[in-house]
Order: structure tokens, then sequence, then C-alpha cells
């Protein structure tokens, strides 16, 4: 076992996370940061870009924990269609500027960007302006950013990063279908 670091409330520092890797949990650990923070009455706010809606599982819980938990998926009332590339940049950008709003009204102590980084290797986003917003945040807002690739700048300015390496994954050779709670 580590260490424990040690805790002191003055020096509060909003860290800036990334999970990111081929392996399976980035966006699921990310969740169970939102939760731990609720769970000291912490507001969270999750902006899901790239995939249209949430899974049920995911959907009810943040539900059941508001009002700490406010999520919101990009595919809430604007249409993702992958079909059409110019058509997903707007969305991205819509998407942005409501995340953008919320990390910087500093009303909200942990900010999830799922999938920002799918959004940065596609290009939808400009990465320089990305992470100009993540260096101007309030100083007290956690930020969570996740998915595969995550730039190597961004890598750079963070002060957490964990790489999910895959070891086993139930899909591959071993053809389990996805399961209720782990899956969706
Ligand atoms: P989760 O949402 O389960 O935490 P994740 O955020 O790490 O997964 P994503 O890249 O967002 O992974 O992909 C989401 C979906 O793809 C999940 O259903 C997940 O199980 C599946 N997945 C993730 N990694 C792998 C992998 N290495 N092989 C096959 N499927 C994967
Ligand atoms: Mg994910």
């Amino acid at each position: 076992m580590k260490k424990r670091p040690p805790t002191d409330p003055r020096k509060r520092k909003g860290l800036i996370i990334v999970n990111t890797g081929e392996g399976k949990g980035k966006s699921t650990a990310a969740f169970g940061l939102a939760v731990r923070a609720a769970g000291h009455g912490m507001k969270v706010f999750i902006m899901q870009f790239m995939k249209g809606q949430w899974k049920a599982g995911e959907r009810n819980s943040f539900a059941r924990l508001s009002p700490y938990i406010e999520a919101v998926p990009m595919g809430d009332g604007f249409t993702w269609d992958t079909q059409n590339p110019e058509q997903d940049r707007a969305t991205a950008r819509k998407a942005f500027e409501i995340a953008k709003e919320k990390l910087m009204s500093g009303e909200y102590e942990l900010v999830v960007l799922d999938e920002i980084n799918y959004v940065l290797n596609y290009r939808f986003l400009p990465e320089d302006e990305v992470l100009e917003t993540l260096k101007s945040k309030p100083a007290h807002v956690h930020v969570v950013c996740t998915g595969r690739n995550a730039p190597e700048k961004l890598i750079e300015m963070a002060d957490l990063v964990t790489e999910m390496r895959i070891v086993k994954h139930p899909f591959g050779e071993q053809g389990i279908p996805a399961q209720k709670g782990i899956e969706f």
C-alpha cells in the first residue's frame, strides 16, 4: 500500500485528470469520481461527447443523483450523424460551449468531459482552444477528460493521468455479449 497523501482542506487544487488507453474503464472510472464527489454534496457536471445518448444504467443513476449530478449527452437536442462531418463538428461545438460555460461558472466542483479525447482526435474541435479553456478554468474545479489516444499536450498539462491497458476483454476471443450493469 502506498502511503496516504496528507490532506489539508486549505490546499484545495482543482486537478486535471485524464483517463485514456485501450482498456475498458475510462468512462466508468470518471463516473465513479462523480459518485464519490456527489456523496460529499459536491456539484458535478458531465458532458458526454461523441455518443448520442447515455446508456440506461448511467442515465437512471445520474437522474437519481440529481441535483448533485447533472449529465448531458451531446445527442440531447442535437443531431449526431457520423455520416456528416460538418454536422458533427457543429454538434461538438454546441456541446463544448455548454460544457465550457458550466466549467467556467465555477458552480460545479467536478466537470467530466467524457470522450473529449475522441472529439480532439477527429479534429471536431481545435485542440489549442480546448487546452486553453482547461488552463483558464477556475482554480478549484476538478476536470476529468476521457477517451483513447489523449493528445500529448493534454497529458503534459494534466495532474493525474491513467492509462487503461487491456489484459482481457469479454468481447474478444471469449465472445461474451455485453452484460447489463457492466456495459450498459
Ligand atoms: P466504459 O464505458 O465501460 O468505462 P471505456 O470508457 O473505457 O469503457 P470506450 O472507449 O468509451 O471505453 O468504449 C466504450 C465501450 O467499448 C464499452 O462498451 C466498452 O466495454 C467497450 N470497450 C472498451 N474497451 C474495449 C476493448 N479493449 N475491447 C472491446 N471493447 C471495449
Ligand atoms: Mg468511454
